[in-house]
């Protein structure tokens, strides 16, 4: 099967940014995404950056250079204008943000790992640490996995706020979108400005690839950010 999606991440344009959701081509042929990513969208002269995520929690604050090894981090931070940020997905939620007065902008990948694991919270250090403000920051929250089909084992489950989790006899479905958008407004994001796009990639099998749904684990979605 082939897959295109080119989709806007809206608003960004309003603090001078450009971000999307890309995925091109056939799942056999994933690893030139980037290549098709950077010659389709991203502008001439720009250097995309691709983090090697580790379904972890951590944030990286990229500085204008950094080692060959690449960055290990499930999110990044940066406030150069001549880098695209990008993260892949499949059914984690892509979180893209970015602020106007600083110029600083971010992509996130949040599974369950991060998200138990403290991935908002070290988002909002790392934040206070630049200067942002949390009040002021535009950001999304791409499409993922919904609450209608996030199911966890009861292991799992347990690790996250009762609020944000269904149980259905022996089985438990967690609302991740909604942990995360709360985590975000109790660091003091504002609502009006948090894009939630709210739709499943599982429910969703003609728009978007889901893992849990399709298997695969080679395809992925990549969401990317940059200065327009
Ligand atoms: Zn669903």
């Amino acid at each position: 099967m082939d897959y295109a999606l080119m989709e806007k991440y809206d608003r960004f344009g309003e603090v001078g940014f450009n971000a999307g959701i890309f995925l091109k081509g056939s799942w056999k042929k994933q690893n030139d995404i980037y290549s098709k990513l950077q010659s389709e969208i991203v502008p001439a002269g720009k250097k995309t950056i691709v983090p090697k995520q580790t379904h972890g929690s951590n944030i990286v604050i990229l500085g204008d250079s950094f080692g060959n090894d690449g960055i290990a981090a499930d999110g990044v931070l940066c406030g150069n204008g001549d880098y695209c940020l990008t993260i892949k997905t499949a059914d984690c939620i892509p979180v893209m943000l970015a602020e106007r007065e600083t110029g600083f902008f971010g992509a996130i990948h949040v599974g369950w790992r991060g998200l138990a694991g403290g991935i908002i919270e070290n988002l909002y250090l790392s934040i206070k640490n630049l200067d942002m403000n949390f009040n002021r920051l535009y950001i999304s929250l791409g499409p993922s996995i919904g609450s209608c089909c996030f199911e966890l084992g009861g292991e799992v489950a347990v690790l996250f706020d009762d609020g944000f989790v269904t149980a259905d006899n022996d089985r438990y479905f967690l609302d991740a979108r909604g942990l995360i958008k709360e985590k975000l407004l109790s660091s003091g994001a504002s609502k009006n400005k948090i894009l939630d796009m709210a739709e499943c990639t599982s429910c969703n099998a003609k728009k978007y690839y889901s893992f849990r749904r399709d298997g695969h684990a080679q395809i992925q979605m990549v969401s990317y950010i940059y200065k327009s």
